[in-house]
């Protein structure tokens, strides 16, 4: 099983993912946490680039940073771990691509989508949870420290809002969107009925 969560800078992502593999552990599973950009240890030095280089990176090359980062971990890390039945619970992936990269940095949504069903050789999520959050802006503004993308302004985090909410109404089956301003323990409470069904 593959489970994805998705959602704006401060939805919850972490926490919510935290608290769900809690749980599957807590049930005796196997589970395999990642996150992208930087779930391995190629990938690490990925996201040291393409979050803090100092200048500017073309559209189409921080793209393929993004490609590159999920090649790699679903290469070396994610396949043999659902080939031998763990869970995989991962922070971001490709619908991250196509939100950011795609809307947010008007490369064209297909394109991105396709790029990254070549770099993973058309590995999609069981279930991806999208943490919806209206005010990503307000839940950052107590925070002093930003990465590049963070520090972008509320008109790209709002492109980045609509083409996930997009990605979530085309695969309705894929996709659970949960508003981030619910309580922790209401969203907890949703994600976890949704993934006992997927368990069966
Ligand atoms: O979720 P996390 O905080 O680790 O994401 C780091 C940054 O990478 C975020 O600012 C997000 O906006 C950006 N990102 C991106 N494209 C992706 C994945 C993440 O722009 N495909």
């Amino acid at each position: 099983l593959f489970i994805t969560f998705e959602g704006g800078d401060g939805s919850g992502k972490s926490t919510q993912s935290a608290i769900l593999v809690d749980w599957l552990q807590g049930q005796g599973r196997e589970v395999v946490v990642s996150r992208e950009p930087g779930g391995t240890d190629v990938g690490l030095e990925l996201r040291q680039l393409v979050l803090h280089w100092r200048g500017e990176i073309a559209p189409r090359a921080e793209a393929l940073i993004y490609a590159a980062d999920r090649a790699h971990n679903v290469a070396t890390k994610v396949r043999p771990a659902l080939e031998r039945g763990a869970i995989v619970v991962q922070d971001r992936y490709l619908d991250s691509s196509v939100a950011y990269q795609g809307a947010g940095r008007v490369l064209g949504a297909d394109e991105v989508r396709d790029l990254s069903l070549w770099a993973t050789e058309g590995l999609l999520p069981d279930l991806t949870v999208l943490l919806d959050l209206h005010e990503g802006a307000d839940r950052l503004a107590g925070r002093t420290q930003y990465d590049r993308l963070e520090a972008a302004g509320d008109d790209f985090h709002a492109r980045v809002r609509d083409a996930y909410l997009e990605l979530a109404e085309a695969e309705p089956e894929r996709f659970l969107v949960l508003d981030a301003r619910d309580t922790i323990e209401n969203i907890a409470a949703s994600i976890r009925s949704r993934v006992e069904r997927l368990l069966g």
